[in-house]
C-alpha cells in the first residue's frame, strides 16, 4: 500500500496529522509502521527493530501524532521491546475502513466534523457509532466556614 492511499482526500475519516507524520518520517509503505500497546496502557505507532540484540521500539505515542502531525518526535525508546509491547493485529485494515475512529475508539476527540446530530441522537460519520444525549441533574455537596456571632459571646 502506498502512502497516497492514506491521504485525507481519499476519505474524510482519515487523519491529516497521521498522514503528515507518515510522510515526514519516510513511511513510504504502511508495512513498516504498526500499532503497539505497551504494558502500561499506552498506544504507539512505529517499528519494532528486527535487530536480535537491540530489538527496541522506534516510534511515537498516538496522541502525539494526532495532535502534532509531522512535528511529533519519532525516536527509539530504550525501555520498549517485544517484552512489554503487544502488536495490535489488523490496525491498518480497521483504519482503512473507519479512519480516525481506529485511533480514538472512545470518541473523545474531534467535534463537529465527526458527528451528524439530529435531536438527541448523533451518529459518527466515520464508523457509524450512535450516541444518545442523556440529560441528568448534578448535585454537589460543598462546605465553607461561616462566622457565628452567638457562639462568640
Ligand atoms: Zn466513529
Amino acid at each position: 500500500m502506498k502512502l497516497s492511499e492514506l491521504h485525507p482526500k481519499k476519505n474524510p475519516a482519515y487523519s491529516p496529522n497521521l498522514y503528515r507524520w507518515m510522510r515526514k518520517h519516510g513511511a513510504i509503505t504502511r508495512e513498516w509502521i504498526e500499532m503497539y500497546k505497551s504494558d502500561d496502557g499506552r498506544t504507539y505507532l512505529g517499528t519494532l527493530e528486527a535487530d536480535p540484540v537491540v530489538k527496541e521500539f522506534c516510534g511515537t505515542v498516538i496522541g502525539s501524532i494526532l495532535t502534532e502531525g509531522g512535528r511529533a518526535e519519532d525516536y527509539c525508546h530504550m525501555g520498549l521491546t517485544a517484552k512489554n509491547l503487544t502488536k495490535v493485529e489488523g490496525f491498518w485494515e480497521e483504519y482503512l475502513r473507519i479512519g480516525r475512529c481506529a485511533l480514538d475508539k472512545d470518541h473523545y476527540i474531534y467535534g463537529d466534523e465527526r458527528w451528524d446530530e439530529t435531536g438527541d441522537t448523533r451518529v459518527c460519520k466515520w464508523c457509524g457509532r450512535v450516541e444518545m444525549r442523556e440529560r441528568y441533574t448534578f448535585t454537589e455537596q460543598r462546605e465553607r466556614w461561616v462566622y457565628d456571632a452567638e457562639v462568640q459571646s
